[in-house]
């Protein structure tokens, strides 16, 4: 079945090649609610089997000389580089993702390859002083097979993270992708490296619901488990994953601050603000979820802020709108509460607040406390909570009112200043001058607190901690003399 061919996704999954499993899922667009494709869903014995084939295949890739799997992965980013428009397609249509989103995303994957080429030829270990004469190594050793599972929002970069790095290293993976998104989210990953030349067996894909995602982690043969999605979630599987002994890398929610000090320029400012909180409709982990306004600039920021929101089109992302709609009807009901119960407590309405089907309107709530759910709570949605602060101390005291620790951006004129503040806020993440959503291949991303345990994927260092095992290797001419 060639790369293009739609129909190598109708109501198959990929484990081994291209199958039918024991069920069926709808994707549906959820700007049109139209069903734009059929995939196979596979339960505890479909990962079962996932795993088996990836045990199998995982001895004879991790053999190979890093070479060969370095050149999958160039392969595979030659080919997405020619046609990536069918990724950026699959993003608008199954994610409703807007185009710049879409192709945001796509380049991420993209440089995420470039990363794992290389991340395959790095060193892997380091050469002990020892006691004895002899040769003392610690090395990292792949640890098998890995299970990835990953959310329905940036769904092709955030399952590539995990999966394309774990590969390099000479893992299988076993990746079970939001069931909202399968074929952006994992069924192209496997159209593109199958496509690349990596052997069969050494990626399954198994789209499917929470249970098949239970019998991932529950494997006794996937020793680590990388995740990203909701903080409840996350909960659930370190804990599982700890009972089991397992390693579980964890990337949660988030509510991230962004501060906006005196004398930046207002129009800039309030630009980065509805980047920060409206891309991707505000389905982001990093969104910026808390303006954190001085008072003497509040005023204008509010105003400008507003002004850009109500600006911004919403709709049908295929027409090529930069806002699309949101996930599904649950997530939109779930903004629209926060949104009417911060205005019933307190909050001002200064724009949005309405919606039409699953297209929210940006919003912009001003007045906002720590009271307010709105600022309590993440809202993953197209919503800026702005709050009023006096002094840097009371800046800093709002940013430590939330329990997560994912990114914080922070305006202001005084850049050193800024990275100072970095000591004082507990966040995995930290911009100055610019606002809080941002990723790149090679820099360690992660969050402590509820948005993580601080584990990081990116860059080769903390892929490397993630996605292998250190082994102590001694090496000695002879046996040495004991004393009995
Ligand atoms: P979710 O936790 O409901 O689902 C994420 C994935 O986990 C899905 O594939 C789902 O089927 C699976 N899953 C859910 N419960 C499971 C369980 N008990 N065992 C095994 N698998 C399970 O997340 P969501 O609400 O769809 O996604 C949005 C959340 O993800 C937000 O909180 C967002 O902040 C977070 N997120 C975090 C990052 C990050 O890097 N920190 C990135 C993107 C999204």
């Amino acid at each position: 079945m060639g790369f293009f061919d739609q129909g190598q996704w109708t109501g198959r999954a990929y484990v081994g090649g291209w199958v039918r499993l024991s069920g069926t899922l709808e994707v549906s667009a959820p700007a049109t609610g139209d069903v734009i494709a059929t995939v196979a869903s596979g339960e505890a014995a479909d990962v079962d089997q996932a795993v088996s084939l990836g045990v199998e295949a995982q001895r004879e890739w991790a053999a190979r000389p890093a070479e060969v799997r370095a050149e999958v992965m160039r392969r595979a980013a030659a080919i997405l580089a020619e046609h990536q428009d069918v990724l950026v397609d699959w993003l608008v249509r199954e994610a409703g993702s807007g185009q710049g989103k879409a192709t945001f995303e796509a380049g991420l994957v993209a440089a995420e390859l470039h990363q794992a080429a290389a991340t395959a030829l790095m060193p892997y270990g380091q050469l002990l002083q020892s006691s004895h004469p002899r040769l003392s190594v610690a090395r990292r050793r792949p640890v098998g097979v890995v299970g990835v599972i990953s959310p329905f929002n940036f769904p092709a970069i955030l399952a590539a993270r995990s999966v394309l790095p774990a590969l390099a290293l000479g893992n299988a993976v076993v990746l079970k992708p939001d069931p909202r998104t399968s074929i952006g989210g994992g069924l192209f990953l496997a159209a593109l490296l199958e496509e690349a030349g990596l052997p069969a067996g050494l990626l399954a894909i198994v789209p499917g619901h929470v249970e098949a995602g239970k019998a991932l982690v529950e494997h006794p043969e996937v020793p680590v488990i990388s995740f990203t999605g909701s903080t409840e979630a996350g909960r659930i599987i370190g804990e599982r994953a700890g009972r089991l002994l397992k390693r579980a890398h964890l990337e949660l929610g988030g509510n991230n601050a962004m501060i906006v000090l005196p004398g930046v320029d207002i129009t800039a400012a309030a630009s980065a603000g509805a980047w920060g909180s409206f891309l991707h409709q505000g389905q982001i982990c990093m969104t910026t979820g808390r303006h954190l306004v001085h008072a003497d600039i509040y005023d204008e920021y509010v105003a400008t802020l507003a002004a850009k929101a109500a600006g911004i089109p919403v709709g049908d992302p295929t027409s090529g709108v930069p806002l699309g709609p949101v996930i599904d009807a649950g997530q939109r009901d779930k903004v629209h509460a926060l949104v009417t119960g911060s205005i019933a407590a307190g909050a001002r309405l200064e724009t949005g607040g309405t919606y039409e089907g699953l297209f929210y309107q940006p919003t912009v709530l001003s007045a906002v406390t720590p009271e307010h759910p709105a600022f309590a709570e993440e809202i993953f949605g197209p919503v800026a909570p702005v709050t009023r602060f006096d002094t840097m101390d009371e800046a800093i005291e709002l940013v430590r009112r939330s329990d997560y620790g994912l990114s914080v951006g922070v305006l202001t004129t005084d850049p050193f200043a800024g990275y100072e503040l970095a000591d004082r806020i507990p966040s995995g993440i930290v911009h100055v001058n610019d606002q809080t959503v941002d990723d790149e291949a090679q820099a360690p991303f992660g969050g402590v607190g509820e948005s993580g345990t601080g584990a990081r994927f990116g860059g080769h260092e903390a892929n490397i901690d993630a996605f292998t095992e250190t082994q102590w290797v001694t090496v000695q001419s002879q046996i040495q003399a004991y004393p009995f």
